[in-house]
């Protein structure tokens, strides 16, 4: 696609529900070697509580406004760290998106960031602190850069996930110095963070509903 519409956008959720299901497993053992073994389970009733209100909203014509109810739906449903973390930043990514019909590469990079930094606000958190910042940091730079560059919004997805996986590789020498990991102290050293893990889940699902 050349432009993140409101039905791209909806997919970009749907995607994003279907592969933090198939990846619950993992990602609740991750938590658990450095958490309390819920983020998982957490990310799953966040996104099907996200498919449930997109279907029971009806036609919405805007991208924004299909994030902003994705992301209030998340803070509303999920307890713990990661949904209002996840739930500021697709409400950013949706603020930021306005009132565009369909957004072009260079909108959808300037609302990652936004998203970005909606968690670095809300959470305290800098890139190397272990936490799914360390995905989002560069992914949104892959983003930005690939668009910069001349790349379709397709290119520019698939660049981004490839960067959040890297970012996401590099928690695990980490120690965690945020979030519940961070109780841990230097025990958290040797674990990929399971927030940049599901944040891989996220760029993934754009690049493919993109794609
Ligand atoms: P909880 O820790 O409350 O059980 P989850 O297990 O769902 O929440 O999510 C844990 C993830 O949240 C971590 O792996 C990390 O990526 C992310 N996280 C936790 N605290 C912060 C923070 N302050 N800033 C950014 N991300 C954070
Ligand atoms: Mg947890
Ligand atoms: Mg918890």
């Amino acid at each position: 696609l050349e432009l993140l519409d409101a039905d791209a956008a909806r997919d970009w959720m749907a995607r994003t529900a279907a592969a933090v299901l198939d990846e619950r497993d993992r990602l609740t053992e991750l938590d658990a070697a450095i958490g309390d073994g819920d983020h998982g389970v957490s990310m799953v009733r966040g996104f099907t509580a996200v498919s449930a209100a997109l279907a029971a909203a009806g036609e919405l014509s805007l991208p924004g406004a299909v994030l902003l109810l994705a992301g209030r739906t998340l803070v509303s449903s999920v307890g713990g760290a990661s949904g209002p973390l996840y739930g500021s930043a697709l409400r950013a990514v949706g603020k930021a998106l306005g009132d565009a019909g369909g957004a072009d590469g260079k909108q959808v990079g300037a609302a990652l960031g936004a998203g970005r930094d909606a968690i670095a606000a809300l959470g305290g958190a800098r890139g190397g602190d272990k936490t799914m910042l360390d995905a989002w940091i560069p992914a949104v730079a892959g983003f930005e850069f690939a668009v910069a560059g001349g790349g379709s919004l397709d290119a520019a997805a698939q660049f981004a996930a490839g960067a959040a996986e890297g970012g996401a590789e590099e928690t695990v020498p980490m120690e965690a110095r945020k979030g519940r990991a961070s109780y841990l102290g230097p025990r958290s050293v040797g674990h990929l963070d399971p927030g940049a893990a599901s944040t891989v889940l996220l760029f993934r699902a754009l690049a493919d509903a993109v794609g």
